[in-house]
């Protein structure tokens, strides 16, 4: 027997938030969650999916509302799965990803640390990066984003979290594929050309890159090119990526330049990045400076450093902390990612910095085979977080310092557990929000070899 009965209303408190940004509201002890809701709040709500853990509920009335409850900028956003806690203002949501980071630090790893508040600010029209999925419905061109867990698309006008000439430029190019009825790839029948557009710009948008993703290589794209060059004089590169696989992966390995070059160029901290279109690269600019700043201050460093920079992408971190250190080490998984960071070593008048491409969990044992030492090992994996074979060639290299760069508090707290149970210890961790609007947290640490 569970608490709750399918479809029968419920009155609760909302107490806590799960680290999807839902709020958790109990009945005998036994969670339900609830969508668009804050803490604090009295609410009234209808179970919707019920199970012997734990059930799902809709909110059918607020009670009594938070004073940080708002209503969201974007008339999508109870329809589009992008975006998840727009009914928080920005000091509620700064609030929910403290809470989160503190639940995994010091409730679930038992760390006891101090978490910082979270670092905010830029909360709209941040994302340098948007990818489009483009349809035909009933001979119709869409264009937007996925409803949550599916592949419908809301079709969107105006996003509030991309960089506004991104919704423009989208615009532009549905209006353009209308009139050129461009073939439109078709998920179910895998047939059709034009699958998604990517579109990335640069921190002050003079320079843009626009992909057309393609099923096959057939280019359909010459009269788009040519008035988009005329309208965006800052579209400096035009690039088809063909993927022509069944997959909800969205880019593809060939890509075919079709104006400028493969790559835009920004500057990070002082520093110019050139970043090609299946790079990684941080979707909030200025959010990122301040992430980044922060693990360098954490790092403290004087000069005559080495570090190690793991899961090192194009060379960011490490080669911002350049111009303080004597040596760079990289390692990262991504061929095209190892290209570019070597080439923006040199981009950058920087020539110690070295880069391994293979996976951190193989490169670093056989760099502690090889005698490797360093003073401070920077560490920013994927969502994953770190492989233990990783972890334990870390603590062989036994750094002064680690400091771990994570998008994933769960992760975080799992690898800061056992990096403290092996001699390194953190004294704090700060939440930066690199993902306005959004449940996805970030978090900067430093661990220091006691
Ligand atoms: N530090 C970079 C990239 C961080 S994203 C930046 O801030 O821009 C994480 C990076 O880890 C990606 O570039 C990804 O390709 C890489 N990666 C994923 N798994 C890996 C692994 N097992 N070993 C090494 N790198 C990996």
């Amino acid at each position: 027997m569970t608490a709750v009965t399918k479809n029968k209303s419920y009155e609760g408190i909302v107490e806590d938030y799960t680290h999807e940004g839902m709020g958790i509201v109990k009945i005998d002890g036994y969670p339900v969650f609830l969508p668009d809701v804050l803490k604090g709040e009295k609410v009234e709500y209808k179970a919707v999916k019920v199970n012997s853990r734990y059930a799902f509920g809709k909110v059918t009335h607020v009670i009594t509302p938070s004073a940080n409850r708002r209503t969201p900028p974007c008339e999508y956003y109870f329809q589009c799965g992008g975006c998840q806690i727009q009914v928080m203002d920005d000091q509620a949501q700064a609030d929910f990803k403290k809470q989160v980071v503190n639940q995994n630090i010091n409730q679930q790893a038992g760390l006891d640390l101090k978490i910082n508040d979270t670092v905010s600010g830029h909360p709209l029209y941040y994302r340098n990066k948007s990818q489009i999925p483009v349809q035909k419905i009933d001979g119709q061109v869409v264009m937007g984003f996925y409803k949550p867990r599916s592949h419908d698309i809301v079709n969107i006008e105006h996003c509030y979290i991309q960089k506004d000439v991104h919704n423009d430029i989208m615009l532009f190019i549905k209006d353009k594929l209308i009139e050129e009825e461009t073939s439109i790839y078709d998920e179910k029948s895998h047939q059709g050309l034009l699958r998604h557009i990517a579109i990335r710009s640069n921190s002050d948008d003079s320079e843009i890159q626009v992909v057309f993703i393609t099923n096959g290589k057939r280019n359909e794209f010459l009269s788009i090119v040519k008035a988009l060059k005329e309208a965006y004089p800052n579209v400096k590169s035009i690039v088809q990526n063909i993927n022509d696989e069944k997959t909800n992966v969205i880019f593809g390995k060939r890509s075919i330049v079709l104006l400028g070059h493969d790559f835009i160029t920004d500057t990070l901290l002082g520093q110019s990045f050139k970043i090609r279109d299946r790079s990684f690269y941080q979707v909030n600019h200025a959010q990122t400076e301040k992430l980044y700043q922060i693990g360098l201050d954490m790092a403290d460093l004087s000069g005559d450093e080495t570090i190690i920079d793991t899961y090192s992408g194009i060379g960011t971190i490490g080669l911002a902390a350049s111009d303080r250190v004597k040596k760079i080490i990289g390692i990262e998984v991504v061929d095209s990612a190892v290209e570019d960071a070597k080439e923006n070593a040199k981009l950058n008048g920087i020539d110690n910095a070295d880069y391994y491409l293979g996976k951190a969990e193989e490169v670093m044992p056989q760099l502690v085979k090889e005698g490797v030492s360093a003073d401070v090992v920077f560490v920013d994996p994927p969502r994953k977080g770190c492989h233990n074979e990783f972890l334990d060639s870390l603590i062989k290299v036994n750094p002064e310092k680690i400091v771990y760069i994570s998008c994933n508090p769960s992760t975080l707290q799992r690898d800061m557990k056992y990096l403290s149970e092996n001699g390194f210890k953190a004294t704090e961790v700060t939440p930066v929000d690199l993902f306005p609007q959004t449940k996805h947290i970030e978090a900067v640490t430093v661990l220091k070899r006691t």
